[in-house]
């Protein structure tokens, strides 16, 4: 892993260089309600086109693509009026971890490997709710949930607040391989955790001044006013950085993995949709891998990611539009996003927020790296 981590830093040719101007500008234009990619054409929510993957419902079911990846870094995402040096910071946390799987996939590695190594680097860095940098708890502590799910016989393993593990994506494929069970939560998580031998870390390792500025920011936020209201639970500068990945290989296997610190100041063991199967994560290799961000809460309610899985089961849609349908009939406005790629590489980035961190990359030489609706401008 520690390899072809350091491997892709040497191999990284990455100049990180962002246009603001045009890019910016478009942003500036847009609904910011939608954006899926299909890998061929980009349609907005609202209009009538037809994209691709709608297209394709009754073409031979080959994959399109040999491999195909799509991260993302949290719905909600940054304020508009970030400096440049701040977006591109962005841009290239997420570049690093597309080039990453991307290049994985590219010499023929498994999507569970890629999904895994993606979203612990993603873990790692900082700017994310998740792993390192994940956000405060009501406590002033780090509970962090995370799951991973192998398309190819459903096999699935999560891990729900633990406070020590460096990197809950790996305590979870632990999970998923080493135990009969599905879901670890809290001491017996870090018992487990203990016994693997995973890396674990004290608590204070995750806290970072930007998150515990958030923190003072909320609590602030909730003295003026009723703690309980949806209003303040969904403020969106305290729903942003959980981190997702979805891969599909080149021997035609999905998998899913999010990860993520969940919701600033979140109370009494609360855990959110990123470790429950079916609503913040889901991989079958007979329709498509999903991975959620939003309002967990909503994402649980509505089992989102398994609902995507089968609209598409079910002969009801594309992955388009089945990702549609979830992000912008089932939830409301404001409350998150997914990604998802079809067991033929098609992708779909789709959020009902202002944006969504998200990138994604296949084998046609996709390459692209979103914070708002259009991609930044990057050079890999
Ligand atoms: N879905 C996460 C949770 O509710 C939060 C997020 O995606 O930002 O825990």
């Amino acid at each position: 892993m520690g390899e072809v981590f350091g491997l892709s830093r040497r191999l990284s040719t990455f100049v990180g260089v962002l246009a603001f101007g045009t890019a910016a500008a478009l942003d500036g234009c847009s609904t910011g309600q939608s954006s899926t990619e299909t890998g061929a054409t980009v349609a907005p929510a609202s209009g009538g086109e037809v994209t691709a993957a709608e297209s394709i419902s009754s073409a031979p079911a080959q994959p399109q693509m040999e491999y195909a990846i799509a991260i993302h870094g949290g719905a909600g995402g940054p304020s508009r009026d970030i400096s440049p040096e701040e977006r591109a910071k962005y841009g290239q946390a997420l570049a690093s971890a597309l080039r990453t799987g991307r290049d994985m996939l590219a010499k023929g590695g498994s999507a569970l490997d890629v999904v895994e190594t993606v979203v612990r680097a993603l873990e790692d860095e900082a700017l994310f709710n998740a792993g390192k940098g994940a956000v405060f708890t009501h406590a002033g502590t780090h509970e962090l949930d995370a799951s991973i799910m192998d398309g190819r016989d459903l096999s699935t393993g999560a891990v729900g607040a633990v406070r020590t593990v460096k990197n809950p994506i790996t305590l979870a494929r632990a999970v998923m391989e080493h135990t009969r069970h599905v879901l670890l939560v809290g001491d017996g998580a870090e018992q487990f955790a203990k016994e693997r031998k995973v890396d674990r870390v004290n608590n204070s390792y995750f806290s970072t001044k930007h998150r515990r500025q958030q923190w003072e920011e909320k609590k602030a936020l909730e003295r003026q006013r009723d703690p309980s209201s949806a209003a303040a639970l969904n403020d969106r500068r305290f729903l942003m950085g959980t981190v997702g990945a979805v891969a599909l290989d080149k021997n035609g296997h999905l998998a899913a993995a999010t990860s993520t610190g969940g919701l600033t100041d979140k109370r009494w063991g609360r855990i959110g949709d990123a470790p429950i199967v079916g609503a913040g994560t889901y991989a079958d290799n007979k329709t498509c891998a999903v991975s959620g961000t939003g309002i967990g809460e909503e994402f649980i309610r509505h089992g989102v990611a398994r609902s995507i899985a089968a609209e598409i089961e079910h002969g009801a849609g594309s992955l388009d539009s089945a990702a549609k349908k979830l992000v912008h009939q089932r939830l409301k406005p404001d409350q998150g996003g997914v990604i998802a790629v079809s067991v033929r590489g098609e992708i779909a980035l789709e959020y009902n927020t202002d944006g969504m961190l998200r990138a994604a990359a296949d084998s046609a030489g996709r390459f692209e790296v979103f914070l708002w609706e259009s991609p930044e401008q990057l050079q890999d």
